[in-house]
């Protein structure tokens, strides 16, 4: 399951994220969305914490953040 999952389109470009996400796996997309703004990739989903700074920034609450369950192991 993916960690980060982000709507494109409503991402308007701020890069707020970028510049909050503490290991920096995201970056924004040479592709622009359909209103016209280039909206954020997450580009090392292995290195990603699922922290979710970059959901609690974002002012467009375009990205949700999955965490793992924990399973227990005997
Ligand atoms: S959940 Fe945390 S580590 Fe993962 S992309 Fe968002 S801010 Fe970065
Ligand atoms: S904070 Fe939200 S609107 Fe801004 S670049 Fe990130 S996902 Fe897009």
């Amino acid at each position: 399951m993916l960690k980060v999952v982000i709507d494109v389109e409503r991402c308007k470009g701020c890069e707020l994220c970028v510049h909050y996400c503490p290991p920096k796996v995201l970056a924004m997309s040479p592709a622009l969305n359909t209103r016209g703004f280039y909206s954020v990739v997450l580009i090392d989903e292995e290195r990603c914490t699922s922290c979710a700074a970059c959901a609690i920034v974002c002012p467009d609450m375009a990205i949700t953040v999955y965490k793992a369950e924990r399973v227990a192991v005997r």
